[in-house]
């Protein structure tokens, strides 16, 4: 049987399974696009695409899971509760047309926004890219020095499938601002994660152990994002 770009297809315990051709993949791998709601199926040529279908169905389970797992995750709306580096937050509509504010009240923090629907959640989203821009820049600068980096340029980002990236050529790091809805030692660990790879750009031994350089134990984090990514990236501004 031959498999096409693009192409969907049923699973076994519910949503679907999109795939995906992209050269520049080194292997073959499985993630979930939240925003679609299916599971993506990516080979680096369309030859390959039979492997990773046959891979994909022996992980039907996680899948059906982490698809399931999006829909718990809460929109952006006034009474909602979220977390903001391992802090529980509610968010509160203001009334007026306020930028979002965060607020410490005797009933712990309150995140207080104007705006209305899609406004108040495109405010709250705006408030989580800067906590995270604040939060990432810090750490990405704490870890560079550590390894007597030069600086790189920090950007932040929405992507649905990956935490972050870095690419060691360009100096650039980018970085989900969805991770500051982790405990901060996770986002922690992202930041150590990406700029270890100006050191390193594979994830060999020796990549791994300056991770360990920068943050210690990096697998409890890694289980963390893992278990908890999907449900992360279905929080929807
Ligand atoms: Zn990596």
């Amino acid at each position: 049987m031959s498999y096409r770009n693009g192409q969907r297809l049923p699973l076994e315990g519910g949503g679907a399974l999109r795939l995906s051709v992209n050269p520049r993949a080194r292997r073959l791998s499985i993630r979930i696009d939240a925003r679609a709601g299916e599971a993506v199926a990516v080979a680096p040529s369309e030859r390959r695409l039979g492997e990773v279908v046959a891979f994909a169905r022996t992980k039907a389970g996680w899948i059906a899971e982490r698809l399931a797992a999006r829909l718990d995750a809460q929109p952006f709306e006034p009474g909602a509760v979220v977390t903001w580096l391992g802090r529980t937050v509610r968010l509160e509509a203001s009334g007026g047309a306020g930028a979002a504010r965060l607020i410490d009240t005797p009933e712990g923090p309150v995140l207080r926004s104007g705006g209305e629907g899609e406004a108040f959640s495109r405010r709250i989203e705006n408030w989580f890219r800067r906590a995270a821009r604040d939060f990432l820049t810090e750490r990405t600068l704490v870890h560079l020095k550590t390894l007597g980096q030069a600086p790189v340029k920090v950007s932040i980002v929405d992507t649905r499938s990956r935490w972050g990236s870095c690419s060691p050529h360009n100096r650039s790091i980018r970085y989900s601002w969805r991770v500051v809805m982790a405990p901060p030692a996770v986002a922690d660990y992202l930041a150590a994660h990406e700029v270890a790879h100006l050191v390193h750009a594979d994830h060999s031994p020796a990549y791994w152990s300056v991770v360990t350089r920068l943050i210690g134990d990096h697998r409890p984090h890694r289980r963390w994002l893992r278990e908890h990514g999907a449900s992360l990236h279905a929080v929807d501004g």
